[in-house]
């Protein structure tokens, strides 16, 4: 290990190891390798996400519950206290009044440490206990009377960190980083001067140190919201990073080979004669991209979007149909079991009496069935591959994977696209890959989030179909619902009932489900009333799914596994019930089960009161309107980008700064720059790249 004297005289952080900073060992590094922070400069771009204002010190007399304040005062005493919880109680005397400090982890040294006359500082908030106005487990320290002890002189940075590493550490570490960045000159700006210019900021340099270190007389609020100047310039840097990794991407992508898969034939248009309905013209217009790609020796990158309902399944079919007839295998893969099961049913229908093998296989085909559908997979007999993400594991080998179809793909991230395409490359060829998605994305994503693909919209939806009419009913009005439901029942219609997710747990979902199916059953005597839910064995799923698709359920209660892809026509009625623990996406997603027949068709979202007011507005929203475009928008402006391309499990497009909510008014002038930076300063962009991403964050070297 470097010894800790050179600690400074090396001025090159870029590179410097953690360990050259006092106070970091091993262990600490690791801390900080989980915050994926590994050297000097990462600290530097380890940015704060709020701030305290320590920068006066608060006379006791003026303290106001709630806020945070530095208080200073000599201890009149201190006493354990025996209240419901023991506690250490110590009082503290200033010029104006006198406070409490209130610890309930204490140590004995702590408590000596704390004697009376002793002068302190705390930093802390304020709370109304029960000896009056108190600082509970306040950070503090003694001061001694000869130290005349300043003061902090900027705002204090309160930073993301992980468990078990200190906000005080944390800020140590940072503070000797930004040490070192002072008297350092190492810190390149990639981005030509223009950029400091538009944002009004001197350097680079000037701006980490403003937002690690605001002067006091900051004001806190822009700096909070992120929108100060030297936070946007940030923002814009790494959202170009972003971009650039991406494009990146898409480069390499360009680069390699993959089948012609040339549409040659007779089958596509034996099928289309068969079907029983034309294409759209947008239908149609989709295709033929995806076709032209698949005839390309590049692989395709294609995003469909298409509302729920616009008739995503048939492309797929026909782009399938297309492999197939250059004989390459074709592997699809949904999000969730039922739908998998459902696509299965789909191809099965319009392929099978072609001569095509087509394959399922998911986490719950065990045993023979499975070393069979492994054996039919890899000795390419099998021709098409339907299943869940269990397509992704290392003992599925395809023979010769020419297409993979992803459907409902927001759930996956970049990185599950890249593994995905790893995974189905044979010698020197990497396979087209189709992702079909009902989830639109607003075109400021668009931009962002998926630079590396080629997108095609299917923007009308097949003729016949009419909105649903969505009604928002509070709980009390259940018996009315019921009421209702019984009413359509016995005209032959059929409905869902849905219950929503119960904290994140499935088990749990599936036992509300289970009550409020007994609960219907009993109140509806003559309606055949059937549970599904994710728990059940695929085979009871698709049993009961087939038994509705044939009428013989009609009310079919469910929890969200019917999410996705469901299409019963018949069904006219929903029942959601407590909406308003959905995201927009989501209930659209849902809501799009019905309106799918001829029959006018009806939403009721059941909601609980009493509904916060971005609740109430949300469930306007899908009242007032059945656009997925529209609705994806406003779910956006109301929870971010991350709720709508559910980034959250998927920890794709991890931002340190930038937000893509809040900063979408960047993305048209970070693509103009992105793209003189190609053309001009192109060895700017791998250090750039990164500098703002992690290494596993890097898409392009998967
Ligand atoms: P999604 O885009 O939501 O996946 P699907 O592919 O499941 O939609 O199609 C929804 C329903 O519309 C299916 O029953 C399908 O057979 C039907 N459909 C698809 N295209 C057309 C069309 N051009 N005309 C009429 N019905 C269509
Ligand atoms: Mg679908």
């Amino acid at each position: 290990m470097p010894s800790k004297s050179t600690k400074t005289s090396s001025a090159d952080i870029t590179h410097m190891p953690l360990v050259r900073l006092q106070g970091v060992g091993p262990a600490l590094e690791k801390k900080f390798a989980s915050l994926n922070i590994r050297f000097v400069l990462d600290l530097l771009f380890h940015l704060p996400f709020r701030y305290q204002d320590r920068t006066r010190v608060t006379s006791i007399a003026a303290l106001q519950v709630g806020s945070d304040v530095v208080i200073e005062g000599r201890i009149l005493g201190s006493a354990i206290v025996f209240g419901r919880r023991r506690s250490l109680l110590v009082k503290i005397q200033d010029q104006s009044a006198v406070a409490n400090l209130r610890f309930f982890h204490f140590s004995a040294a702590q408590k000596a440490s704390l004697a009376e006359g002793k002068r302190i500082r705390c930093f802390g908030e304020v709370r109304w206990g029960r000896s009056g106005v108190e600082l509970f487990h306040p950070e503090y320290k003694i001061i001694d009377e000869q130290d005349q002890f300043p003061i902090t002189s900027t705002l204090t940075a309160i930073y993301p960190s992980t468990e078990g590493l200190q906000q005080n550490r944390l800020r140590n570490t940072i503070e000797q980083a930004l040490m070192l960045l002072k008297q350092s000159s190492t810190l390149i700006d990639y981005l030509p001067a223009e950029l400091n210019q538009k944002f009004s900021i001197s350097s680079l340099k000037d701006a980490l140190l403003y937002i690690h270190q605001p002067p006091k007389n900051a004001q806190l609020s822009p700096l909070e919201a992120g929108m100060h100047p030297a936070q946007q310039r940030l923002a814009f840097e790494e959202l170009l990073a972003h971009y650039l990794c991406l494009r990146r991407l898409r480069d390499n992508t360009q680069q390699e080979k993959a089948p012609e898969l040339t549409p040659n034939s007779t089958l596509i248009p034996a099928l289309l004669n068969r079907l029983p309905f034309e294409l759209t013209k947008a239908q149609q217009k989709v295709f033929s991209e995806v076709s032209e790609d698949l005839a390309v020796n590049k692989p395709m990158l294609r995003l469909v979007q298409g509302d729920v309902g616009s008739g995503k399944t048939i492309i797929a079919i026909l782009a399938a149909l297309q492999a197939f007839e250059n004989g390459h295998q074709v592997a699809v893969m949904a999000p969730t079991e039922i739908l998998a099961e459902q696509h299965y049913l789909n191809f099965t229908e319009l392929l099978a009496d072609l001569g095509i093998e087509i394959t399922f296989l998911s986490g719950k085909i065990k045993g023979k069935k499975r070393v069979e559908a492994l054996k039919l997979i890899s000795s390419g007999e099998s021709q098409i591959i339907i299943g869940t993400h269990a397509l992704f594991q290392d003992e599925v080998q395809f023979k010769k994977l020419g297409l993979m179809v992803i459907d409902e793909q927001h759930r996956f991230g970049v990185h599950q696209r890249l593994a995905l395409r790893e995974k189905g490359r044979s010698i020197g060829e990497s396979p087209h890959q189709l992702i079909m998605t009902a989830t639109p994305i607003p075109r400021t994503l668009m931009m962002s989030a998926y630079t590396d693909l080629d997108c095609s919209v299917i923007d009308e939806l097949p003729p016949g179909r009419t909105p649903v009419n969505t009604v928002l009913l509070a709980e009390s009005r259940r018996s009315q619902v019921i009421e209702r439901i019984q009413e359509a029942c016995s005209k032959g219609r059929q409905a869902y009932w849905v219950c929503t997710l119960i904290e994140e747990s499935e088990l749990l979902q599936c036992q509300a489900a289970e009550v409020t199916f007994d609960h219907l059953q009993q109140q509806l005597k003559n309606i055949k009333v059937s549970l599904i839910h994710g728990r059940m064995k695929p085979k009871e799923k698709s049993e009961i799914m087939n038994q509705f698709k044939a009428g013989e359920i009609q009310l079919l209660v469910a929890t969200t596994v019917i999410e996705v892809g469901v299409d019963v026509p018949d069904a006219s009625l929903m029942i959601i019930e407590n909406p308003e623990r959905l995201g927009l996406a989501q209930l659209h997603q849902l809501r799009g089960r019905v309106g799918r027949g001829s029959e006018k068709s009806h939403c009721l979202l059941l909601y609980q009161k009493p509904l916060s007011d971005l609740s109430k507005k949300r469930l306007e929203i899908m009242r007032s309107s059945n656009d997925g475009f529209y609705i994806a928008q406003k779910d956006m402006e109301i929870r971010g980008p991350g709720e709508v391309l559910g980034t959250r499990q998927t920890g794709l497009m991890e931002h340190k700064i930038a937000n893509l909510g809040r900063d979408s008014h960047l993305l048209d002038d970070v693509k103009a720059w992105g793209e003189s930076l190609r053309d001009q300063h192109s060895n700017n962009i791998d250090p750039l790249i990164d500098r703002w991403l992690s290494v596993n964050q890097q898409y392009g070297n998967v």
